[in-house]
């Protein structure tokens, strides 16, 4: 099918551009009068997700647009046409290498491109330019997890498929919140009869519904598995028949572990012996076990060692290979996998294959490549450590926001700032990598790319175009090829479709292969346009003895070692290298949240999505809040060793004494100082070069902030807000944050001193003639209102943040005829709620005045007010929500009464004072 065709299909079939469960999603178009209505929805032939989306894919029809996109390329600020950028980006790459060698350029690539985008780049550093310096974002993600399983098995290959969830008895989810960041996995899982164990320092919405969780001390994994693996064998619990007949090392690896009694790894976790052994108990007892691993494993400076922790237990039962059991590590990119396949890491050659001489003589010949690098290139944080001493003198960045999610963060974007040639592609023109360019190429985005992905089951799926590319858009992979070619290597880069770098991909996985490499999809060699158009998901190995693809892997004990055996690996737990301390004695862990993805480049364009959560909140127990001054909704700094950063105070009993979490996504583009990467030291795992990022030792002290203020304004008047914002240095601002809206934007400014509202807007309307103000003032709140023929400005200042009004009820100004703004101003104002389930926007309040009506299930009160009917990420919040109930201790009717009393009286005296206030300030 020519891409023109796709475009004009009513029904396209695609995957989720965000995690790695990879989900199928089909896209209906409706033409309309004057535009395209798109409707998003699960697709329901797709084997990773059966129909099935949850919130955030089910929101991506609301990311489409052309606001905020990147339209045009951008030389130094200024926009030019393609040819004037890749010039530009030609030259100072060539004179670079022809000056200071290859190893002075380098590509920064992500787990967002695609599988054909990435394969062209790979093949162009490591066999073009002659360097391995390409990394990705991948690394910082589930690079432990690659250096666990090519120890162990030969090969970096997942043993598992997501059908294995379903058919498990046991699953034990260690260092995953996956009930938010695979929710669909997650749902998976409960829809088996599986007993669900969770290992995690901190309680989460997984945890919230697991039959057991292990809250261990941070870091302390390898320990707990070094304890399992010892446990096992003092109870006769071990396959020794799978282990004589394909694995090896095992005793050497049961002498590492018999250090670790009962008594000593419950002490080492910090647990009780009686949970510890129930578990110990569990996982002896279970057949079907699979154990779900995810970044609470990986971002560990011992991150590899705790992967083969856990699979020296699999392999000690000869769990692997069969229904419903094996070491699942799960990805968190939707093509963190494609990315391993085709050689992203810089330490991987191409199609899983090494720097050996073989291979690099295999690959030279294959690409027919006159200099394959001879030696790994740098890793992401060695590569950035290089770009700040100037030893890498050019660097493309592609699809990824490392001066955002890179460790010391700050000192990566200076880094960038500094360096000769920086050269960003992305979909958005403003980013906080973007911000630090030399030259902007502009990408196409999700809906507008045209290729392949592999999921965490190593399924690959097509990402397939239903609209045309925004501006002036390309595919990465036609800007690394028109690089290649100004290089001079056009003959070896003139595709002219990603059906012919498929091609040639899968001919390159299974050259000179027999066997002997588990990445093989050598069945695709000579694939044609139409079939890749028609490509159905499939999961590799695809070859000649596997031409349907492959579920599970290892099912004959046959591994990719020069044995054929398994290798175990003695295990010497390790603590994390960062430690608390006088001077900063609370632990921080980071992760995503719910509805977010990344750095919100995407999701936080959906309004929707930001109900959930619009601002980063730092989740605190109540007894340390109490000890550092911190009231709920308090503005917080944490400062590190390496930097600070600022969030709202968010109280929970469920967090640990002494453990802080603060979520991964905001940037300098959202939020004044909100990027939890600033805090963390680019420590790294010695083996795989990932990052410590889940275990920083941190500072917390509370911000006096004596004012806030929300501003609502439509676009052109927002520009001039956040240009402002982004350049003023007023010592009274302490914070802001943005949120986007239907025809503008809202920004909360959190202040020193109270703002003075008619002084600001002065000031931002400037250019703006014919102004109108009107003022109201009510015993809490300033109100101000601009307007000439239309709305201009709203500010509501408060001096306090939990007395600021509903945010959506204010945004509806943006949407108002101008004749009913200025007397909507005296109207009331209810009080912001929170929103549990974004899908179906149902509040907390709600929900809880529902339970208190006597509801006391997830099912029935999704019956009552249709929560967590749609994508059923909410459900575990919800259950909380009731255990909550129940342990107050006020049961039934009697907790009905209380609450809907208050839930009353709050609303009856807010109406009240209200009343009266605009009967005075009137
Ligand atoms: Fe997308 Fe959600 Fe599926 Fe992940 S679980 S692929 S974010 S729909």
């Amino acid at each position: 099918m020519a891409v023109t065709e796709f475009l004009s299909a009513r029904r396209s079939c695609t995957t989720c551009p965000y995690c790695g469960v990879g989900c199928g999603v089909t896209v209906d178009k409706e033409e309309r009068a004057d535009t395209t209505a798109i409707k998003v929805s699960g697709d329901t032939q797709h084997p990773a997700n059966f129909g099935k989306l949850c919130v955030k894919g089910a929101a991506l029809g609301e990311t489409l647009g052309e606001r905020g996109r990147l339209l045009r390329p951008r030389l130094h600020g200024k926009e030019c046409d393609w040819d004037s950028a890749m010039s530009y980006l030609a030259d100072s790459f060539a004179q670079n290498i022809r000056e200071y060698g290859p190893d002075s350029v380098a590509f920064y690539l992500s787990g967002q491109l695609l599988t054909e985008d990435y394969y062209v780049a790979n093949k162009l550093m490591k066999g073009f330019i002659g360097s391995a310096n390409i990394d990705t974002n991948s690394r910082l993600c589930m690079s432990s997890a690659v250096v666990g399983y090519k120890r162990a098995f030969g090969a970096d290959a997942v043993p598992c498929c997501y059908g294995d969830l379903e058919h498990a008895d046991l699953i034990i989810l260690i260092g995953s919140n996956a009930a938010w960041t695979h929710p669909i996995l997650f749902q998976r899982m409960q829809a088996g009869s599986a007993k669900l164990v969770v290992i995690d320092p901190r309680a989460s919405a997984t945890s919230e519904m697991a039959d057991l969780h292990l809250a261990i001390i941070p870091g302390s994994d390898a320990s707990l598995f070094n304890g399992l693996l010892n446990f096992l064998a003092q109870h006769n619990q071990l396959d020794h028949q799978y282990i004589q007949q394909h694995t090896q090392g095992f005793e050497d690896t049961l002498v590492a572990a018999q250090h670790w009694s009962l008594q000593q790894t419950a002490l080492a976790c910090g647990i009780s012996t009686e949970k510890l052994q129930a578990f110990f108990q569990l996982f002896a007892e279970t057949e079907k076990t699979i154990s779900f691993y995810s970044q609470g494993i990986n971002q560990s400076s011992s991150g590899s060692d705790k992967n083969n922790a856990i699979i020296n237990c699999h392999l000690a039962t000869g769990r692997i290979g069969k229904t419903g059991t094996g070491p699942f590590s799960i990805t968190g990119q939707p093509n963190a996998m494609g990315g391993r396949e085709v050689g992203g890491l810089a330490n991987m050659l191409a199609a899983h294959m090494e720097f050996d001489m073989d291979a690099i003589d295999r690959v030279g010949r294959f690409w027919c490549a006159p200099q394959v690098a001879l030696t790994p290139g740098l890793k992401a944080v060695d590569m950035f450590r290089a770009v700040e001493s100037g030893q890498i003198k050019a660097i493309w960045i592609m699809a990824t926001n490392p001066a955002v999610s890179m460790p010391e963060a700050d000192r990566v974007a200076e880094a960038l700032r500094k360096c000769r040639l920086v050269v960003v592609s992305d979909c958005i023109a403003d980013t906080d990598t973007a911000r630090c360019a030399d030259v902007l190429l502009p990408a196409t985005s999700w809906g507008e790319k045209n290729g392949t992905v592999t999921n965490a089951e190593r399924r690959i799926s097509r990402q397939r175009p239903f609209q045309e590319p925004s501006g002036e858009a390309r595919h990465d992979w036609q800007a690394i090829c028109d690089l290649a070619g100004r290089l001079g290597f056009e003959d070896q880069f003139s595709y002219s479709h990603p059906a012919d770098i498929f091609r040639e991909h899968a001919q390159l996985s299974g050259f000179e292969n027999n066997g002997s490499r588990a990445f093989d999809i050598s069945l695709f060699g000579n694939i044609q346009r139409s079939d890749y158009d028609k490509l159905q998901p499939v999961q590799w190995p695809v070859n000649t003895a596997n031409p349907n693809g492959s579920a599970r892997l290892f099912g004959d004990g046959r591994f990719f070692t020069e044995s054929g055996r398994a290798n175990f690996i003695p295990i010497t737990p390790r603590s994390p290298q960062q430690q608390i301390n006088k001077a900063y004695p609370l632990w921080l862990n980071s992760g995503r949240i719910r509805d977010q993805w990344h750095t919100m480049t995407r999701t936080g364009r959906s309004r929707k999505l930001l109900d959930h959560s619009e601002i980063a909140e730092v989740q605190i127990n109540p007894r340390d809040a109490r000890e550092y001054g911190v009231d709920e909704g308090a503005l917080v700094e944490l400062r590190s060793a390496q930097g600070r950063m600022c969030g709202r105070a968010a109280l929970n009993a469920a967090q640990k004494h002494g453990e802080l979490f603060a979520p991964i996504h905001w940037s300098q583009t959202l939020a004044q100082e909100s990027k939890v990467s600033a805090l963390t030291e680019a420590v790294v795992d010695p083996l795989s070069g990932q990052p410590e990022f889940k275990q920083v030792p941190v500072q917390l002290q509370p911000l006096e902030c004596h004012s806030y203020a929300t501003l609502i304004c439509p676009d052109p008047v927002a520009k001039s807000l956040w240009q402002w914002l982004q350049t003023h240095n007023d010592s009274n601002l302490l914070h802001w944050y943005r949120v986007p809206c239907d025809g503008g934007y809202r920004f909360e400014l959190a202040l020193c001193h109270p703002l003075d509202g008619r002084k600001l807007g002065a000031m931002l309307l400037q250019d703006i003639p014919d102004i109108h103000w009107q003022q109201v003032e009510t015993l809490k709140s300033q109100r101000w209102l601009a307007y000439n023929d239309e709305f201009q400005l709203l500010i509501i200042a408060n001096n306090d943040w939990h007395n600021l009004p509903d945010r959506r009820t204010l945004e509806r100004y943006l949407q108002l005829d101008m004749p009913q703004i200025p007397a909507q101003l005296l109207h009331p104002i209810p009080a912001g709620v929170r929103m549990v389930c974004t899908c179906m926007q149902i509040s907390r309040p709600q929900i809880e005045q529902a339970i208190g009506n006597g509801i006391h299930s997830v099912e029935a009160l999704g019956h009552a007010l249709g929560c967590g009917t749609r994508c059923g990420s909410c459900k575990p919040e919800i259950s909380a929500l009731i255990r909550t109930a129940r342990e107050s201790g006020v049961s039934g009717q009697a907790v009905a009464a209380t609450m809907e009393t208050e839930v009353v009286k709050s609303a009856k005296n807010k109406h009240k004072e209200l009343k009266e206030n605009y009967a005075a300030g009137a």
